[in-house]
């Protein structure tokens, strides 16, 4: 059956992908995005699609339209871009989601919250489970940005036990892959970039602390699945890869995919920054019958191609 989409933040790295394939599955897409840090460039294949719309909006503002689905992905999601302009970074997070859910309200559409790992702030637990509460400093730098992502989850929650909507709350884990931005200050970006320019690759504190990488394409489909699975499963369920690398474990096989001979520069750790990260995947695997399946070395190799692609152009 063909459904009204809509995906908020649709013109950005997820969004995009998210885009791409439900257009592929038959459904008429309604993209909204305030080209904050997406752009037209990102869904200019799906531009001359009839089932596809483009639509200029700020989320913190009202919308009125006639969907049956919404997937809420507007926010900007990387350390440099959040904390470019911090209130509008809670703004988009606090009342995109109210804007959104009392659009799901008046239209009965089920409701897909993009959260985040970062509700677990700097865990204690390892791997981290859905059921953790998370540890976040709330007036940090970081903050505007986890505890907006931990205030819209509240706001599911409620409008579900309150006002009976559909909703779905999915935890994504730090996610990579092609149309990343070049800027973003990200660390697979910023280190395929430096690696390509044969500039030094900046490694933030030792290196040792840890994070887990999941390629958009596994994302993009565990994102439909929750997206379709069974009224009772709300979540909030953890979408990422448990394969755990260090900082320098990455630096080394981006270097050795990219050849070059870029040194390695340590700078200091940014403050608040989590020291290990990694998911338990094990709800999304028993109700979601999902699991990452493209191997770290293959997503950074179609992300470097992307890349080299880019700064050639
Ligand atoms: P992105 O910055 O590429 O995409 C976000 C999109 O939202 C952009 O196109 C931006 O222009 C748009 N946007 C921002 N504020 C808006 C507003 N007020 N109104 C309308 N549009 C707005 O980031 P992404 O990596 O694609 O992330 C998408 C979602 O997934 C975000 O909600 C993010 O928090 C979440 N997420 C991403 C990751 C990751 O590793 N990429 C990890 C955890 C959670
Ligand atoms: N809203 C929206 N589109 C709709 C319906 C509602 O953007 O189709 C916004 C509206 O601005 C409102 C918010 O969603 O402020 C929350 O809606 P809800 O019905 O929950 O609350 P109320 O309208 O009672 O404040
Ligand atoms: N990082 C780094 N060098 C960089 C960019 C980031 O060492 O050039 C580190 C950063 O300090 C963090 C990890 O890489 O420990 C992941 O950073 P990113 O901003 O990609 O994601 P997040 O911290 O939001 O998980």
């Amino acid at each position: 059956m063909s459904e009204r989409t809509l995906v908020t933040g649709g013109a950005g790295f997820l969004g995009s992908h998210l885009c791409d394939r439900l257009i592929e599955a038959g459904h008429d897409v309604l993209c909204v995005d305030n080209y904050y840090t997406g752009s037209k460039q990102n869904v200019l294949q799906l531009i001359d699609n009839p089932r596809f719309e483009l639509m200029r909006h700020d989320v913190t503002f009202p919308l009125y339209v006639e969907v049956d689905r919404i997937y809420n992905l507007a926010c900007p999601a990387s350390p440099v871009h959040y904390q470019a302009d911090p209130v509008q970074t809670t703004k988009t997070s606090v009342h995109g989601a109210i804007n959104m859910l009392g659009l799901a309200k008046r239209t009965g559409a089920r409701i897909l919250q993009a959260s985040t790992s970062e509700v677990y702030g700097d865990p204690e637990i390892h791997p981290q489970v859905e059921t953790y509460w998370g540890r976040v400093n709330p007036v940090g730098i970081r903050s505007c940005y986890d505890e907006g992502k931990r205030c819209a989850e509240t706001l599911f929650f409620d409008y579900w036990r309150q006002h009976q909507l559909e909703i779905k709350v999915m935890r994504i884990f730090n996610t990579y892959g092609p149309r990343m931005h070049p800027n973003d200050g990200r660390v697979v970006s910023n280190f395929i970039v430096q690696a390509l320019r044969g500039e030094p690759i900046t490694i933030y504190g030792d290196g040792t602390q840890t994070r887990s990488f999941c390629y958009v394409d596994d994302l993009v489909e565990g994102m439909i699945r929750l997206m379709n699975s069974p009224v009772e499963l709300t979540g909030p369920v953890n979408i990422g890869n448990p394969g755990e690398y260090t900082m320098l474990e990455l630096a080394e096989a981006v270097l050795k995919l990219v050849g070059g001979k870029s040194k390695l520069v340590f700078e200091p750790l940014p403050s608040d920054d989590p020291k290990q990260r990694q998911p338990d995947i094990s709800v999304a695997k028993e109700h979601l019958g999902w699991e990452p399946k493209v191997a770290l070395e293959d997503g950074l190799r179609e992300t470097i191609a992307y890349f080299r692609s880019k700064l050639q152009a």
